[in-house]
């Protein structure tokens, strides 16, 4: 029996993870397919005429089986990899990319759409079905529908072409990352705070070897960079970590970038785009690449004023330790802690004791509970993996979501942090709740121990858990816009406006205690820690926004040949400070290479922290962080709405008027009004 087809008779209809065995994946994939495409030529060749029932809520239904078996695969692919998941990955990139061509070249089925639309006015549809119809159309237009038959065969073949690119980008990344480690002798150890040294023992542990590795990921390089006075051994590091995906051989991912570039042109052209990032930004906030460069500059200058100055006083504090010349990258980090310690006094492995994993989680749960008035309730169920664990949430005794919490690195995970859903919101077909999950790269402690945080991976589980309320509060009758189904540069606003609440004073008064003693934060480190919040943003700007220029090059004008020239190229352009590298280079470039979702899409990090300075601001005009008129709007015009309106039209709801750059570069300490 493949439990994956059968019905899941578990609480809350989670996936039944002990019954999974990996042989189900494929058959429930095949099956999955079959059951999508026998509903989806009945819609198309339904001889009725067409209503938004027999044709939009249909699509909207055909996929069930197909959703299902994905939502559980390409979650444990993501979280937890075997050989196997990830031949199988492989094996099913150009699959679905050939279905969902399929789909949206159907012309039967486009035929049914189009005549929806310019009805529409005599359909009697609601606001929300309305703008679902709006979205369907934009959506297979924009996959080619509109395109004649020549046109529409090459478009598939693209896209199938770049889903097996996109595949081999991450899995080399993948194996770059897990092939790379490096023994620390005893010697080697010296300078690291404990945290360190008890994340390169458990590394060590993993990989079934004595004494202590360092590896690529990067709550484990990044301290190593920070804290080592071992200038050749952080060289070292630094090299292999900016290397990954550029190593020569099998893995190498400056070739398939840049057969990727080229077929996203390929793509816009066939479109009747000038460019894919014209393409790619017509349906979002930004429109233009000519609004996102704009934004992009807007920032960069006083950022690299602020880097150039800072890399100053750093290279002063090299050569009064002795080391002449340059200072260089794998130097910036080491220095600058250095200098933080002199002039904010906060020392990161003091500050960690004060960040445990389990009191981060409840003050996210505490600040979810405060504003919207969410309970969450840990669950005793099987998992995917042991580290992974579950909560119910609930309102006034409703059942609202089920929260995953996967936090620990493990070779078996795919790099960064990430929110992704097991099951989405929706109402249509009966009332679906959401089965929602954070999954994390923090260092795994030592047995034993408790998990700590740093400042920055606190921040990530707060920002991961934002984007888990983007999911859990949604509330709209169709998947299709559920929760996170918004404009990409809309897509981050939650989640980096949750940021703010763990630096509200009163949310680290009673959560961020010492793990050993429970003693509050001292009120003087607080303080130290919250006014060196902006430390280091130039070196933080400049590093995000060269590769959000770098990526909006790669997208907009000719298609580079030599991705890698282009990028130099750029860099040089803009005058990027020596000691600052992008924050990802190109051949590990994730975000832009591993699939579409953020290519000529970079910049949305930071169009969304123009949106998330400017909507915590409303909590500080009203006095109070937790105003609960302020979170009662922004959960009616933003979190529940997920792409009910277009995205400037949910944000004015929420705010009034749009936003401007300013509260940015305020929040980061780039800008000073009295100047
Ligand atoms: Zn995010």
């Amino acid at each position: 029996m493949n439990s994956l087809l059968t019905r899941w008779d578990t609480d809350f209809a989670l996936p039944p993870f002990a019954d999974i065995r990996d042989s189900d994946f494929a058959p429930a994939f095949e099956a999955g397919l079959a059951d999508a495409r026998a509903a989806i030529g009945i819609i198309a060749g339904d001889t009725s005429p067409p209503s938004f029932a027999n044709t939009i809520e249909a699509l909207e239904l055909a996929e069930e089986t197909l959703n299902r078996v994905a939502g559980v695969f390409y979650n444990l692919a993501g979280a937890d990899s075997t050989p196997d998941r990830e031949a199988l990955q492989r094996d099913l990139a150009p699959k679905m990319a050939a279905f969902s061509s399929e789909v949206t070249m159907n012309s039967a089925l486009f035929a049914r759409i189009e005549a929806l639309w310019q009805g529409r006015d005599g359909l009697g549809l609601s606001a929300e079905q309305t703008r679902v119809l709006e979205l369907y159309r934009r959506m297979f237009v924009r996959a080619g529908a509109a395109l004649d038959g020549a046109a529409q065969g090459r478009m598939a073949e693209v896209k199938e072409r770049l889903a097996v690119l996109s595949t081999a980008f991450t899995q080399n990344l993948l194996a770059d990352e897990r092939d790379w480690w490096m023994p620390l002798a005893e010697a080697d150890l010296e300078g690291l705070p404990d945290f360190v040294v008890a994340a390169a023992r458990a590394a060590a542990e993993e990989r079934g070897r004595d004494g202590h590795v360092l590896t690529l990921s990067r709550s484990l390089v990044v301290p190593f960079l920070q804290f080592s006075p071992r200038r050749d051994l952080r060289e070292k590091a630094y090299e292999a970590w900016v290397a990954r995906g550029a190593n020569g051989g099998a893995t190498d991912n400056r070739a398939p970038a840049a057969e990727i570039l080229a077929l996203r042109e390929e793509r816009a052209q066939l479109l009747g785009y000038d460019s894919f990032a014209s393409y790619k930004l017509e349906p979002e906030m930004a429109k233009t690449p000519a609004a996102v460069r704009d934004l992009l500059m807007r920032v960069w200058d006083p950022a690299r004023e602020k880097a150039l100055a800072d890399a100053d006083v750093l290279t002063g504090m090299m050569h009064a330790d002795g080391i002449n010349g340059d200072l260089e990258a794998w130097d910036w980090r080491y220095y600058s802690e250095k200098r933080r310690l002199a002039e904010h006094d906060l020392d990161e492995g003091e500050l960690k004791s004060y960040f445990g994993l389990e009191a981060m989680t409840q003050a996210a749960f505490d600040c979810a509970g405060r504003l919207f008035g969410l309970e969450f309730r840990p669950l005793d169920t099987d998992l995917y993996h042991p580290d992974a664990r579950a909560w119910e949430v609930t309102r006034n005794g409703q059942h609202i979501a089920v929260f995953i919490g996967d936090y620990f690195a493990r070779s078996s995970k795919r790099s960064g942090a990430w929110c992704s859903t097991f099951r989405e919101q929706r109402k249509l077909g009966g009332d679906q709740r959401p089965v929602v999950v954070n999954v994390c790269n923090f260092a795994k402690p030592a047995k034993g121990e408790p998990a700590l945080l740093s400042w920055d991976d606190a921040r990530t589980l707060f920002h991961e858990f934002g984007h888990a309320l983007h999911q859990m509060l949604s509330d709209v009758t169709y998947g299709f816009i559920s929760g996170t189904s918004v404009a990409r540069d809309f897509v981050e606003l939650p989640s980096q406006l949750f940021e703010h609440w763990l630096e509200v004073p009163e949310v680290l008064d009673k959560h961020a205690r010492h793990v050993k003693t429970g003693q509050p934060m001292p009120a003087a480190l607080r303080d130290r820690l919250l006014a060196a919040a902006t430390y280091d943003q130039g070196f933080a700007t400049v590093e995000y926004v060269a590769s959000a220029l770098v990526d909006l090059a790669f997208h907009d004008g000719a298609v580079p040949t030599d991705p890698m020239a282009v990028q130099a190229k750029v860099l040089a352009g803009i005058g990027m400070p020596h000691a600052i590298r992008m924050r990802h280079a190109t051949p590990h470039f994730a975000h832009v290479f591993s699939g579409d979702g953020y290519s000529s899409g970079y910049y949305s990090y930071m169009w969304s922290e123009v949106m998330d300075a400017d909507a915590f601001e409303a909590f500080r005009e009203a006095g109070d962080a937790f105003d609960p008129e302020t979170a009662q709007k922004l959960e009616r015009h933003i979190l529940s709405a997920g792409g009910l309106e277009e995205a400037d039209t949910l944000y004015t709801a929420f705010r009034g008027r749009m936003p401007g750059v300013e509260p940015l570069l305020k929040g980061r300490g780039l800008w000073d009004p009295a100047e």
